[in-house]
């Protein structure tokens, strides 16, 4: 048997050569460990017992050799210097240890086995052969993936021009984010960890216009919002998510024997991507998927003579391209669905002031938070979205209330060692057709509302599953695209009031702005629901119409959040489903586990050195969240139609509910991972 130190300290040499090399291809057998150094040109190099008779150097701990031709190539020569500077002393126990530490280095680089590939018969959809996805940023790529995965069949191309850079922003996402990634688009969760180095994101911190530190956490997951609020009169200890991000701390935790128990399986959470990172990663997905790609300025669309439908694309080039149909995924420019199908545009300017951003990056000091935070300003809100090495933070405001110039002074006097900054205008509103004709439009060619709740790939998310599943349904002659229509433009509808009530309900008053914003701001769309809310306060069973609420994620967790948060009067809740003792009981050991859990750097750190942990969150065994909620997920709104949660005709109690039935699988910590009170719907 091996020894465990030797172990663990051979891996970590192996790893830092692998790292030092930007190896890929890497993988491992008892005896040797081999990979390919970046810019290599195919270069095999491997590490391990003297197996081969061309061995060319040695460490003290192994030989190192390689596959390839004579005479040694400059590749090699190089990669060796790069070994032999390294930190070469003896391990005690090296040969027994090598098969274990060379299996988990290259397990780094599993390869996930794409997850539930077929639960849907794929069917060939009548008359669809050739899609055409104009645009490469996110939702372009998002599209592209989908339909390919969809549509194995489908010849899938997409153009984009590289002198029309992509947005560059949009770094937050929801918790539709790590299904629709792994499990609908079957990214590979190690890789994408790799490429891109997310950070997680368990909710949103608002530091939200009320004086002093006061501050609100918007948790993902199962949250109790209403069970807090009677209990403590503050929504901060609503569940464990909601403690662990006031505390800085990630899912992962340390048992008794200083052993790791990762909860990323039963907590939701969300990404924090770097756009730039994040793009240049699905392109290379979208590579591999046999997405064929072209760069090329789209000069003009020609419609057919009724302007219903795209006819096809001139390209700089003088090519001309042709499809059965068209995503129009052009960024704020809608060159297809406004510019050459006229779809017009609803504007939301009524609810949302905001048109511009601010942008910029800011050194860290401190934590990586696991969270994204929106802060109040003069005449908006900044953002805070930390990645591995910097802040991002951006300022969003009201052009007819402040200059680009006073906003960066602003956002500089609070941000002193802020760099450069640039400016993103935008208009809030969606357009009348999602689908018109051969063409849907997805992402900022369809619609844009402000990130307040990272709310764009989220939609561009949702809009994919309403495409694909009509497109399904047109394999057996039904294809509605009212119905298309209707879903995807009462959900942005939705978003517009959910986002208004942050605005509406805000309580600072030191600048023309807010004053405005609370006096103004439409949030007519869901006024009976707020209504009900200041006249009974925030009942969580029954009464609520679904139909108001068509977001998985935004729901009416979310709604009473933002308004117990904004500390809007309302009567206090009467019932509860924990007694005080049992509420406190449960928040205490929520503290006391919190106390054990890993900041978000060191588990990161962790998930680097064991990647099994993370492949085993969407391997073909998992029940994680991931996998298993992808389901409700894709939950699309059916107009007149809701599905309920479930639970919803448990009776509340004084007294904490009865020990569960034993269940075959121990879910460690559930009685903290779960919400008290039966959830109203999905999210
Ligand atoms: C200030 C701000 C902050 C944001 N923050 C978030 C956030 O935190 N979370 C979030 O989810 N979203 C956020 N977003 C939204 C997010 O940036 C976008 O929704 C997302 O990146 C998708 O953009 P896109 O792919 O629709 O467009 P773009 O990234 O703009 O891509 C457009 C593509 O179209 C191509 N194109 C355009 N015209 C032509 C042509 N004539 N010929 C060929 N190609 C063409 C371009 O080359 C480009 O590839 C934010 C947006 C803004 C403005």
């Amino acid at each position: 048997m091996a020894d465990r130190t030797a172990s663990r300290a051979l891996q970590q040499r192996l790893s830092a050569i692998v790292d030092a090399l930007g190896a890929e291809n890497v993988g491992a057998d008892e005896k040797e460990l081999w990979l390919e150094p970046k810019g290599g040109s195919g270069l095999q190099i491997r590490l391990g017992g003297d197996v081969h008779g061309r061995r060319y150097d040695r460490s003290a701990n192994f030989a190192i050799s390689y596959a390839g031709n004579e005479p040694i190539s400059p590749a090699f020569r190089h990669a060796l210097d790069r070994i032999k500077v390294m930190d070469d002393s003896p391990i005690d126990g090296a040969a027994d240890a090598f098969a274990t530490a060379a299996k988990a280095v290259a397990d780094r680089f599993v390869t996930t086995a794409p997850v539930a590939a077929a639960k849907v018969e794929r069917a060939n959809v009548p008359g669809l052969d050739t899609v055409v996805v104009v645009g490469g940023g996110t939702a372009g790529y998002f599209a592209a993936l989908a339909l390919k995965r969809e549509f194995p069949d489908v010849d899938v191309t997409l153009i984009e021009s590289s002198k029309i850079p992509v947005i560059g922003v949009g770094e937050a996402t929801t918790t539709l984010m790590p299904p629709f990634l792994h499990v609908q688009l079957g990214l590979d969760i190690v890789e994408l960890y790799r490429d891109v180095r997310p950070t997680w994101k368990m909710g949103i911190k608002f530091d939200w216009g009320l004086p002093g530190d006061y501050y609100f956490n918007y948790p993902f997951g199962n949250g109790n919002p209403v069970e807090a609020y009677a209990h403590d009169g503050h929504i901060n200890d609503q569940s464990l998510c909601s403690l662990m991000m006031s505390a800085d701390r990630a899912p992962i935790v340390l048992d008794d024997d200083g052993e790791p128990v990762s909860l990323l399986e039963h907590m939701p959470y969300a990404y924090h991507l770097e756009n730039e990172s994040f793009v240049a990663h699905l392109a290379k997905c979208a590579r591999r998927a046999g997405i064929r790609h072209l760069d090329a300025e789209i000069e003009t669309v020609v419609p057919t003579a009724d302007r219903e439908s795209v006819d096809r694309l001139i390209l700089d080039d003088g090519r001309e391209l042709r499809a059965d149909l068209y995503v129009d995924a052009s960024g704020f420019r809608a060159l297809l669905i406004e510019k050459a199908l006229g779809s017009s545009f609803i504007s939301y300017a009524s609810s949302l002031f905001c048109d511009t951003a601010v942008v910029a990056e800011v050194p860290r000091r401190g934590p990586i938070q696991p969270y994204t935070t929106a802060q109040t300003m003069d005449a908006g809100w900044c953002w805070r979205i930390p990645v591995e090495d910097e802040d991002h933070r951006g300022y969003v405001f009201s052009s007819a209330h402040l200059t680009v110039d006073e906003a960066r002074d602003e956002m500089r006097a609070k941000n002193p060692d802020m760099g450069d900054t640039w400016t993103v205008r935008f208009r809030s509103g969606r357009h009348e057709e999602f689908w018109k004709g051969n063409t849907v439009a997805v992402g900022n060619a369809y619609g844009f509302v402000e990130p307040l709740e990272s709310t764009a790939l989220h939609m561009v998310v949702a809009e994919m599953r309403v495409l694909i599943r009509c497109l399904r349904s047109a394999a057996d002659g039904r294809c509605d695209r009212a119905f298309a229509n209707e879903s995807v433009g009462s959900h942005w509808d939705y978003l517009r009031w959910f986002l208004g009530m942050h605005y509406r309900f805000n309580r600072k008053s030191d600048s023309d702005f807010w004053r405005t914003c609370r006096d103004t701001v439409d949030v007519s769309g869901i006024e009976p629901m707020l209504e009900r809310f200041r006249r009974e306060g925030p009942v969580m069973e029954g009464g609520i119409s679904p139909q108001d609420i068509p977001d998985p994620v935004f729901n009416y967790h979310g709604v009473v959040t933002m308004l117990l948060g904004q500390q809007v009067p309302c009567p206090r809740p009467t019932r509860t489903w924990l007694s005080k003792a049992a509420w406190d009981a449960r928040v205490a050991e929520s503290r006391k586990l919190m106390g054990r859990a890993l900041d978000q750097a060191q588990a990161l750190d962790l998930l680097r050195q064991r990647p099994e942990m993370l492949a085993s969150l969407i391997g073909p065994n998992s029940k994680s969240w991931i996998v298993c909620r992808s389901a409700q997920a894709e939950y699309v709104k059916v107009p007149g139609f809701w599905a309920h949660g479930g639970k919803g005709d448990e009776a509340p109690t004084s007294e904490a509910p009865a020990p569960r039935e034993s269940k075959e699988e121990v879910v460690p910590y559930s009685h903290l991972l779960d919400s008290v009170a039966p959830p109203l719907d999905v999210g």
